[in-house]
């Protein structure tokens, strides 16, 4: 059994684990089996620590980091993502604290759990009244370089990109890999989703759409991971 656990302290826990449930459906379809996978909330480090992957949802960093704090689940989550290095995926402001740096607040810095060496812009695109979705090119999905995708309807809400790369530790097993930008005919500031060894992030909201597919790649990928660890 693999133990798929959402972070529940705030923010968009309860849709991912709505597309969670279709995307394990879905591969246990695929694979003609009954479902391996098991989800769970997390709000306490010993929930955490039945979890074999994590996602860290959408919301709003600041006051996740400080819900995690005062739930003494920093630390663990540290561990979780970097000395066991197991599979995490942020989505918004779970993917700012999964980056090492963010830009500075008006009430100045805020905790972070880290694992991508790299920069995060935090309401890049401007406040709520500035959010958007946008068909986002995800070539990551594509099976086969050759196969054709639907692009994917990307949710933005205050969301950040990457925006700079950081000395990266433990490379080349953990290099950094850009997954997609937006606009996709940018510069390098504009880093909508990425992966670096065991974490990946992105800076849009797929849990808010009906849209399976990432959370359906997500889910084979930690499958693949575990079984070859
Ligand atoms: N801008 C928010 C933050 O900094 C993230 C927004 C989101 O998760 N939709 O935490």
């Amino acid at each position: 059994m693999v133990t798929v656990g959402v972070l529940a302290l705030q923010g968009g826990f309860a849709e991912h684990l709505g597309l969670l449930r279709r995307a394990a459906d879905h591969l246990s379809i695929d694979q003609g089996q009954q479902s391996i996978i098991s989800l769970t909330e997390v709000r306490t480090p010993e929930q955490l620590a039945t979890c074999d992957a994590l996602i860290l949802p959408g919301g709003e960093s600041t006051t996740l980091s400080l819900v995690a704090a005062q739930s003494g689940l920093l630390e663990p989550l540290r561990e979780f993502v970097k000395i066991s290095k197991k599979p995490v995926w942020g989505t918004c402001a779970g993917l700012i604290l999964l980056c090492e740096q963010a830009s500075a607040t008006k009430r100045g810095g805020q905790e972070l759990i880290g694992g991508l060496d790299v920069k995060v812009h935090r309401n890049h695109f401007g406040r709520q009244l500035q959010s958007f979705v946008q068909d986002v090119d995800l070539p990551f999905l594509r099976q086969e370089e050759t196969e054709k995708q639907a692009p994917f309807p990307a949710v933005f809400i205050r969301a950040p990109v990457v925006d700079q790369m950081l000395p990266q530790t433990d490379a080349p097993q953990r290099a950094i890999e850009v997954l997609a930008r937006f606009p996709s005919n940018g510069e390098e500031d504009n880093i909508v989703a990425l992966r670096q060894g065991n974490v990946f992030g992105t800076s849009f909201h797929p849990e808010l759409t009906d849209d399976v597919r990432i959370h359906v790649w997500w889910l084979g990928q930690v499958i693949t991971t575990l079984r070859e660890g």
